[in-house]
C-alpha cells in the first residue's frame, strides 16, 4: 500500500496550460488540464501529471490589417521556467530508440500541497536529429509525427513515472484519447511481473490481463463528433510500433489501424464526457459504452480578476479552498460589485489600447466572443444583420464587440472567418467598434473574461462538448448570452445567470438555421440584454451577483475534481475544507 503522501493518480494530457508564460497548450483541452491540476493541488489530491515539453510551443498568431493569419513559433526559455531532472526513459519508434529527458513544473496548492507536472523532452543529443524534434511543437507535423508523439506521451510517460520512482499509482487518467497508449506500457509491466506473454497467452489469460488493465485506467472524452477522434492507418502503426506492442493493441481490440478513442474506452473502468449533454451524445456515438458525465469547471483563483478576488475575500471568505462559498456573493453590495467590474473593464480597455485598438469605451456594453476560430463555433453569427446591430446602438445604447481566437494552421475555413470579421469591422467603423485581438492565449483570456459585460457563444449544437470560457466569465460575474449547448444547458437560468439564444436543437449546418439563431440572438439583445444594461443597472448587477452565486459556486474545477475523486478515482482525497458562512462587516 502506498503511504498517504505518495501520488496515486497519474494524469496524462497532450497539452497543459501551466502558466501564461509557458506555451504548452493550444486551447480548451490544455486549459482544462491546467485548471484540473491547480484544483487537485489546492485540494491536496495525491496526483502527478505527464505531458510533452514543446520547446516551440503552440504557434503565435499574427494578424495583418485584413485579418490574414500567419503562424510563428513561440519562443520561451525552458530553463527559466522548469527544473531539469536526472531521470531518463526511452521508447522505440520505427525501429529506433528515442531517449527521453524530463523537466518538472511544480504546482503549489492554496492549502500548501505540491503537485508535480512532468514534461517529456526528446531533444537529447543521443537521439537521431529527426527524433529530437518530436516534442518540439504541439499539434505540428503529420500523422506520423502525431503517432510518434502519442507513443512518447503514453508509453514514454508511464516509463518515465517509473524512472522517477512513482510506484504507488493506482489510476491512470487519460485526458482525451491521445494518451491511450499507456495501455501498452501497463501491459508491458504486467507481463514483466509475471502476467504472461500477451501474444501467445490463452484467451482466459488475455481476458484477465485486460480486466486488470481496466481496473487502472480512466478516460475522459472531449469530442462530440466522430471526425474529431484520433485515428492512425494500419501501415503507419505497422511502421512505428514494435511487434510486441502491436500484439498488445490486438488484445485491446485494435487490429486494423489504431483508433485512440476506442482503445481508451476498451481499457478503462470509467469513461466520461465533459457535460451532461456530452455524455448523452457520446453514449449515442459509442453504443453499449456506459459513458458517464462529469461537467467541466474552471479554477476560480486563476480566472477571477484581482478586483473580484478582493470582493470574494470580503464576502465569501475561504473561497480559495471551498468554491461553494462563492454562493455568498449573492449578499454583496451592488456598488462594490459594480466598482470591481468597472475596474476590470477599465483594465481591458487599456489593454485594447496597448494592442492598437482605440475607440473602446468603459461605458459601452461590451460583448466578447473569444475561442478557437472555427466553422462550428460560428463567430460571424452576430453579423447576420449589421443594420440591426447599428439600430440597437442608435436607439438603446452604445455597443462594442471584441473577438479573439486562433484558427488551426490547417483550418482554412477558420482563417476565412477571421478575415471576414475584419471586413465587417471596417463596415461598422464609427457605429459599432469591433476589435479582433491577436494571439488569444491565457493572458488575453484573463483580461477578456473579466472585462466583458456579456460573454457571447454561438456554437452549432451539439458540437460544443462543454465550453469553459463562459464559466471563466461567470467567475467575474459576467453573464453568458449563449446558444444552449455544452455546459450552458446546465448553467443557464434565464435572467439569473444570463440568457439563452433560442432553444436546444441539434443543428444540421444549414444557413436557414443560422439565420434563425441570429434572429433569436438579436431579439434577446434588443429586447432584454441592452434594456437591462442601460435602463435597469440595478437588475444587471443583480444578475452579476447571481452569476457568481449559481455558476461560479458550481462550474469550478474544485467541484469537478471532487466528482472525479468519488466517481472515477475511487479516492476520497483529504479533508475537504468547508468555509464558515460569510460575516461581512
Ligand atoms: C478557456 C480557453 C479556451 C477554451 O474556451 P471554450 O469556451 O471552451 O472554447 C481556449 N483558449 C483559451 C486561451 C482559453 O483561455
Amino acid at each position: 500500500m502506498p503511504d498517504a503522501e505518495s501520488p496515486r493518480v497519474a494524469y496524462f494530457s497532450m497539452e497543459i496550460a501551466l502558466d501564461a508564460g509557458i506555451p504548452t497548450y493550444s486551447g480548451g483541452l490544455g486549459m482544462l488540464a491546467g485548471d484540473t491540476l491547480r484544483s487537485a493541488a489546492d485540494l491536496a489530491v495525491p496526483m502527478v501529471a505527464v505531458t510533452l515539453l514543446y520547446r516551440r510551443g503552440y504557434f503565435h498568431q499574427r494578424l495583418d490589417a485584413r485579418g490574414q493569419q500567419t503562424e510563428e513559433p513561440t519562443v520561451w526559455r525552458v530553463e527559466d521556467r522548469l527544473e531539469p531532472l536526472r531521470a531518463r526513459a526511452s521508447v522505440e519508434i520505427a525501429g529506433r530508440t528515442v531517449h527521453l529527458g524530463v523537466w518538472r513544473y511544480t504546482i503549489q496548492g492554496a492549502g500548501g500541497a505540491a503537485l508535480p507536472v512532468y514534461l517529456l523532452d526528446a531533444d537529447r543529443p543521443e537521439n537521431d536529429p529527426d527524433d529530437r524534434a518530436l516534442t518540439a511543437e504541439l499539434y505540428g507535423g503529420d500523422a506520423r509525427h502525431r503517432l510518434a508523439q502519442e507513443i512518447i506521451l503514453g508509453i514514454g510517460g508511464v516509463r518515465m513515472l517509473r524512472a522517477l520512482g512513482h510506484e504507488g499509482l493506482g489510476t491512470f487518467h487519460m485526458n482525451e484519447g491521445h494518451a491511450a497508449l499507456i495501455a501498452v506500457a501497463l501491459l508491458d509491466e504486467m507481463e514483466a511481473s509475471g502476467g504472461g506473454e500477451a501474444a501467445t497467452a490463452s484467451a482466459t489469460l488475455k481476458a484477465e490481463l485486460l480486466a486488470a488493465l481496466r481496473e487502472r485506467c480512466v478516460f475522459t472524452t472531449h469530442t462530440p463528433v466522430p471526425a474529431g477522434h484520433d485515428r492512425f492507418p494500419a501501415d503507419l502503426v505497422e511502421r512505428l510500433l514494435t511487434p510486441a506492442w502491436k500484439a498488445r493493441l490486438a488484445m485491446c481490440g485494435q487490429v486494423d489501424g489504431l483508433n485512440m478513442t476506442q482503445l481508451a474506452i476498451a481499457v478503462s473502468r470509467f469513461v466520461n464526457g465533459v457535460a451532461l449533454k456530452h455524455g448523452e451524445v457520446s453514449r449515442a456515438m459509442f453504443p453499449g459504452v456506459d459513458v458517464r458525465s462529469i461537467t467541466n469547471g474552471v479554477h476560480a483563483a486563476t480566472w477571477a480578476s484581482p478586483p473580484f478576488q478582493r470582493l470574494f475575500d470580503k464576502w465569501a471568505p475561504g473561497w480559495r479552498l471551498d468554491n461553494a462559498a462563492l454562493r455568498n456573493i449573492i449578499g454583496a453590495h451592488g456598488d462594490e460589485v459594480w466598482t470591481a467590474h468597472l475596474e476590470a473593464k477599465q483594465s481591458l480597455v487599456e489593454f485594447l489600447g496597448e494592442r492598437g485598438h482605440a475607440g473602446f469605451d468603459r461605458d459601452a456594453l461590451t460583448l466578447v466572443w473569444a475561442r478557437r476560430a472555427t466553422g462550428y463555433k460560428r463567430p460571424q453569427l452576430i453579423f447576420e444583420s449589421l443594420e440591426r446591430l447599428k439600430s440597437m446602438t442608435r436607439y438603446i445604447g452604445p455597443l462594442q464587440i471584441i473577438f479573439a481566437g486562433k484558427a488551426h494552421p490547417r483550418d482554412e475555413e477558420g482563417k476565412g472567418l477571421i478575415r471576414s470579421i475584419h471586413e465587417v469591422a471596417g463596415q461598422l467603423r464609427g457605429k459599432v467598434p469591433v476589435a479582433y485581438i491577436e494571439n488569444y492565449d491565457m493572458a488575453v483570456a484573463q483580461k477578456l473574461v473579466a472585462g466583458a459585460d456579456v460573454w457571447v457563444n454561438t456554437p452549432r449544437p451539439p458540437m460544443e462538448a462543454s465550453g469553459t470560457s463562459g464559466m471563466k466569465a461567470a467567475m467575474n460575474g459576467v453573464p453568458s448570452l449563449s446558444v444552449l449547448d455544452g455546459w450552458w444547458i446546465e448553467g443557464h437560468i434565464e435572467g439569473a445567470t444570463g440568457w439563452a439564444v433560442g432553444e436546444y436543437v441539434a443543428d444540421d449546418e444549414n444557413p436557414e438555421n443560422d439565420r434563425k439563431v441570429a434572429h433569436a440572438l438579436y431579439e434577446k439583445l434588443a429586447k432584454v440584454v441592452l434594456p437591462c444594461y442601460f435602463k435597469d443597472r440595478e437588475e444587471f448587477i443583480a444578475i452579476m451577483r447571481r452569476t457568481v452565486a449559481f455558476s461560479g459556486s458550481f462550474f469550478n474545477t474544485h467541484r469537478m475534481v471532487e466528482e472525479y475523486l468519488v466517481n472515477a478515482y475511487r479516492l476520497q482525497g483529504g479533508w475537504r475544507p468547508r468555509s464558515e458562512p460569510a460575516k461581512p462587516e
